[in-house]
């Protein structure tokens, strides 16, 4: 889409909004029903029904808080939408959720340990609701509500104050309430102001008859008009993670670390303060624990100390949901001669919940495309769109969804509206999936040197 701007030299300019289309930025959901029922293609996912269907018992399991500390492993071929329906999970969850991807491979780095690596994820994917009341402060404005329900009417006054002393506030407060109410104050209609907090309630008319007024304590002042309440405190809730409180209070890194990226390892001292710290925090009731997600794309990358870690993290009071992922059937658990399900060790694999995701049927794939083209706004020809489906059964679905966009370049090229049969098959020419890329690689052994 092509907007204008007008620059400070009043120079007009074309800007083309750029948008990047991710692999997964046509997901927006699990598209699933009140009844947790996957619809055929909703929210941008087609089939792959009983998948989304235990993804969606799991994601009420947690937004219940159910499930802390648990792990789920989706096991499936090669871009049948493991990652892609833990993508649907995020969406679904609150905004303040934390959801953390990360591929198992990014653990190992010079920058820090394995497990500081592991430790960061865990701590990046649980949420610090933190509750904070903030006081008057000299100048600032205060609402003052009158429900005027006797008379169908809300009248809202707004009062600057100069001072923080509730004594004067509460006087300011009964000129306002006077003056909001002025013409129409209903004879009858006891109003008590308290001094203390402000607050003004509304008694109702038997109360002027009854001659307790005394029980109300000496702080409380009563007048005759309608309901309302001198707001003494506003609530302000925000939520951080974990990580972001270690790193803004690890000495060595700072807030600063957090733009950077790079945040260093930091040490278990600190955390168990922070620790410590939010469990007081929880037990005054200023602050809530939201147990995120913990996404391992390509789990069977991690090495054995990786899985006794993972182990044991689970078992921590201040743990997410972990999601797992592989695509590999037996192998070997890395870090060791031993082979099993999924490179897994048998004592994790225990612990978890599997979800396998099952290749598509060819009209799902269809519909894929269908999804992924609008998407990426391109027109494929009819003709087209079943060749392209017939790509990917043969090879993968990740594959012939990366061919819209490269077709897409060769068709324009070529000044075309829609995307051809032609347009793809070069395109298949000019780029390889896995198999051809592994003949190819085949064929030149011993000629090629790496
Ligand atoms: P791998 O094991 O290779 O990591 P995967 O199972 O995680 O693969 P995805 O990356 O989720 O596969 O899927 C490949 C592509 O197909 C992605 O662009 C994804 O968004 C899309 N996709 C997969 N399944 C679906 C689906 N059911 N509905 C819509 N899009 C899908």
């Amino acid at each position: 889409m092509a907007m204008q701007i007008t620059t400070g030299t009043s120079e007009l300019r074309d800007i083309t909004k750029m948008e990047r289309i991710g692999a997964h930025s046509h997901i927006h959901g699990l598209g699933l029903d009140d009844r947790l029922e996957p619809r055929a293609n909703a929210q941008g996912l087609v089939g792959q029904a009983k998948a989304r269907k235990a993804a969606g018992m799991i994601l009420r399991m947690v937004q219940e808080g159910r499930i802390a500390g648990r792990a789920i492993l989706f096991a499936g071929p090669p871009s049948t939408g493991k990652t892609a329906i833990a993508m649907g999970m995020a969406q679904s969850l609150g905004s303040d959720v934390p959801f953390t991807t990360i591929a198992a491979s990014e653990v190992f780095s010079l920058s820090m340990s394995k497990t500081e690596a592991l430790t960061q994820a865990f701590r990046r994917s649980i949420g610090v609701r933190i509750k904070e009341e903030t006081e008057l402060i000299e100048g600032e404005v205060v609402e003052i509500q009158i429900d005027r329900s006797l008379t169908g009417a809300t009248k809202t006054g707004k009062l600057t104050i100069k001072t923080t002393d509730m004594e004067t506030i509460y006087d300011l407060g009964m000129k306002m309430i006077e003056a909001l109410t002025k013409e129409k104050v209903l004879a009858g209609d006891v109003i008590a102001i308290d001094k203390t907090s402000g607050k003004v309630s509304k008694l109702g008319r038997s109360f002027a008859r009854s001659r307790d007024y005394d029980a109300m304590g000496a702080d409380t002042k009563f007048v005759q008009c309608p309901e309302g309440e001198i707001q003494k405190r506003k609530e302000v809730v925000h939520t951080v993670s974990l990580h972001e409180i270690d790193v803004i209070n690890s000495r060595t890194q700072g807030f600063l670390a957090l733009f950077a990226g790079d945040t260093g390892e930091i040490g278990p001292e600190l955390r168990n303060q922070i620790n410590t710290k939010v469990g007081e925090w929880r037990e005054e009731g200023k602050a809530e624990i939201i147990p995120g997600v913990l996404f391992i794309d390509e789990v069977h990358m991690l090495d054995i100390e990786c899985f006794s870690f993972l182990n044991r993290a689970l078992e921590s009071e201040l743990a997410p949901l972990v999601i797992m992922a592989s695509n590999r059937g037996m192998s070997r658990i890395r870090g060791t001669k031993f082979r099993s399900p999924h490179g897994l060790p048998v004592d994790l694999l225990d612990r978890v919940l599997i979800v396998s995701t099952k290749p598509y049927t060819p009209e799902d794939i269809q519909q894929i495309i269908e999804i992924r083209c609008q998407e990426e706004d391109t027109q494929l020809t009819s003709e087209a769109i079943t060749v392209l489906t017939t790509m990917a059964t043969q090879t993968t679905l990740r594959y012939a969804l990366n061919l819209i966009s490269t077709a897409q370049i060769i068709a324009k090229k070529r000044k075309a509206e829609k995307v051809d049969v032609e347009d793809l098959r070069r395109a298949y020419t000019y780029f390889m999936d896995e198999k051809r890329s592994v003949q190819w690689l085949k064929e030149q052994q011993g000629t090629l040197v790496f």
